[in-house]
């Protein structure tokens, strides 16, 4: 899939590196003692294993079995060089993973920590939060060197932050526990979506992006050229997906009062006269206002809208309206990729 691309950047930074091999600098966790190849991004080496590489990438295999240019028969510490053009940082995770089995750094929340297991996943057996650019990383390098393993287990992981189903996306704290995501990275994670047609994603990380769409307006001026993936038309998707999401409440709230007086009411003009009440009254103290956002867009608004006055409803309008509720939030979550004009198949699975 990448092998040429990266056979071309090989070669291209080997014509275009001008400090050359003396400003190598050696990474302090990847460069095993026994490697015996140095890959190095951009001045930055790792002293690995050929043959842990060739057999997890089938990349990195065509790569080593490229006969060596003049220039390329280089070394650093006795080891043959292999210039990549990869991000020194992403590259460097994606090594901690595949090649140093017993010493592991992680990185969670900016501290470092070091694990017996070669994992960004798990500590001592216990689930941890991994950081989204560490699993930006893996999937950009997972992707281009065609390791299915890294590429397979940081998706999962996206996955569990933004799911898709519909109970699974209310239960915060659960998500939370897979992947610490702070905006912008949800700009990121779109990007990886569409790098590796993971589509599921795109509906619950556009929900997340629409409640940021006004600081993300302030931060375009920021990121030129469309850095991180911001672009006027990004911003444009999430708030056209916002507006029709903060169009759903309000249909939705309007929907719970006139599903009053149900069919089968016994006191249907005192029902009747409930719903109205309540519906002008909430209007006028600017409480319904308060509730038009897309955070709202898919929370149950029953017990809001009713209150106390639910006791006054007959059992038959208690559960119309409730039901009412239920199915618009349902079809809300179901139609969320027509919200951002996403085409999503089989969503929601
Ligand atoms: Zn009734």
């Amino acid at each position: 899939m990448n092998t040429q691309d990266s056979i071309s950047d090989k070669r291209r930074l080997t014509e275009c590196d001008d400090s050359g091999i003396d400003a190598v600098t050696r990474d302090t966790d990847v460069w095993l003692p026994d490697g015996n190849i140095v890959v190095i991004a951009r001045n930055t080496g790792f002293r690995v294993h050929k043959s842990i590489l060739a057999i997890h990438s089938e990349v990195f295999r065509d790569l080593f079995l490229l006969p060596p240019s003049a220039a390329e028969e280089e070394t650093l510490d006795g080891c043959p060089v292999v210039w990549v053009s990869d991000d020194p940082t992403h590259l460097r995770r994606l090594f901690l993973v595949l090649c140093c089995g017993k010493k592991c750094v992680i990185h969670f929340i900016g501290v470092r920590r070091f694990t017996n297991i070669c994992s960004y996943y798990y500590e001592n057996d216990e689930l941890i939060p991994v950081q989204f650019d560490v699993l930006y990383s893996l999937i950009n390098m997972g992707h281009k060197y065609a390791i299915p393993s890294i590429l397979n287990d940081a998706l999962s992981r996206l996955k569990k932050y933004y799911p898709s189903d519909l109970s699974a996306w209310e239960n915060y704290p659960q998500r939370a526990r897979y992947v610490t995501i702070r905006p912008p990275d949800f700009l990121l994670a779109v990007q990886v979506a569409r790098l590796t047609n993971t589509f599921s994603i795109l509906p619950s990380a556009y929900l997340e992006m629409s409640r940021h769409a006004e600081q993300l307006v302030m931060m375009l001026p920021e990121f030129h050229d469309g850095q991180l993936g911001l672009t006027a038309e990004i911003i444009t998707q999430a708030l056209r997906g916002k507006a029709a999401l903060i169009e759903g409440v309000t249909s939705r709230i309007l929907a719970i009062s006139t599903a009053v007086p149900a069919p089968q009411c016994p006191t249907q003009s005192q029902c009747a006269l409930l719903a109205h009440g309540l519906l002008g009254r909430l209007n006028v103290s600017g409480e319904i206002e308060t509730k038009l956002s897309c955070e709202v867009a898919l929370q149950p608004l029953y017990d809001w809208f009713w209150g106390v006055a639910a006791n006054a409803l007959c059992a038959c309008c208690q559960e119309a309206s409730r039901r009412v509720d239920e199915e618009m939030r349902q079809r809300v979550w179901k139609t969320l990729p027509q919200h951002f004009r996403l085409e999503v198949d089989g969503w929601p699975v």
